[in-house]
């Protein structure tokens, strides 16, 4: 398995799942679980959820889908910015974790920007990082600046992961967060990555999966995973979707299919603000 080294010196699987829209529905509950559970038996170890998905019904879907399977699993949720306080984000990850019938997260991401300070949020991380019920904690949407802003704050360069939208059609990060969070050695969480499906349609893409007998889906991930120190977050509740997506990691683009793809999605010409889903 593919996987990417984090500042802790910990690794982590390159592919893993999100779960947003999962937990709305009980009718599409047992096959949201049965999804998370096939991406878990071909070592996709690591889930993304937060406490906004569902209103806590993700998190109780991963709870079903995980069970007995925790030591194997990289863990990771968010917390609201309304409830970033001291306090609010102690709080909120507790009722996280008792919705994941866990004692520990791997991975807590303040969701995106609020109107609390940052050195408040990353003060509740530290402690919950010091009383064990994270392992770890970032943040997400954060753009040049944020991040800029994160590390002068006390204790701010702990953060081990920055998720952000990156997918072909949208590579604004190309321009300098990536490079900037890769020089800080801060794991690219790419959120989103398939475009939320129809990008899958485009042409160019149809064209490189048919040469590589392969879903559009497997090359939109492969593509997103050549860079260096990124994970993707596909979300996938149908089990074919699971396993097209898991070709990704055997799938190695060549340069001709790099350069139909920077034809198809040309890379950024100038600074644009990070972009959000
Ligand atoms: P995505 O993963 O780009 O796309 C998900 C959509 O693509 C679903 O409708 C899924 O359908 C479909 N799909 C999956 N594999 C496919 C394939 N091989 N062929 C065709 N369609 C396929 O979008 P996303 O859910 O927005 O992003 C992924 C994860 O990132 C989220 O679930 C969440 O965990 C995280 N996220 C984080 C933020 C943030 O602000 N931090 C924002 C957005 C997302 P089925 O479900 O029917 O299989």
């Amino acid at each position: 398995m593919r996987s990417v080294e984090l500042n802790t010196g910990e690794k982590v699987p390159a592919l893993g799942i999100g779960t947003w829209r999962m937990g709305e529905r009980r009718q599409e509950r047992a096959s949201e679980v049965d999804a998370l559970k096939l991406a878990l038996d071909l070592g996709l170890n690591l889930i993304d959820t937060a406490e906004m998905y569902g209103d806590g019904g993700a998190e109780e879907v991963v709870a079903e889908a995980t069970a007995g399977r925790r030591d194997k699993l990289y863990l990771v949720s968010k917390v609201y910015p309304h409830n970033a306080s001291r306090k609010g984000t102690i709080r909120a990850c507790e009722r996280s974790l008792k919705r994941l019938r866990t004692d520990r997260l791997d991975l807590y991401l303040l969701h995106w920007r609020g109107s609390y300070r940052l050195a408040e949020t990353v003060e509740a991380f530290e402690t919950l990082k010091g009383a064990g019920k994270i392992r770890g904690w970032g943040v997400s949407n954060f753009d040049v600046a944020d991040m800029r802003e994160l590390a002068g704050v006390a204790g701010g360069k702990n953060c081990v992961s920055n998720q952000v939208l990156y997918h072909l059609g949208a590579r604004g990060i190309e321009w300098r967060l990536l490079e900037d969070c890769r020089n800080s050695h801060i794991m690219v969480m790419a959120y989103s990555p398939l475009g939320q499906g129809p990008l899958l349609k485009q042409p160019a893409l149809k064209a490189i999966a048919d040469k590589h007998a392969c879903d559009p889906g497997a090359v939109a991930l492969a593509w997103v995973l050549r860079q260096p120190g990124v994970v993707a977050i596909p979300k996938a509740s149908k089990l074919a979707h699971v396993r097209a997506n898991f070709k990704a990691l055997k799938l190695e683009l060549d340069s001709e299919d790099c350069k139909r793809l920077d034809a198809a999605f040309p890379p950024p010409k100038r600074a644009t603000p990070l972009a959000m889903a």
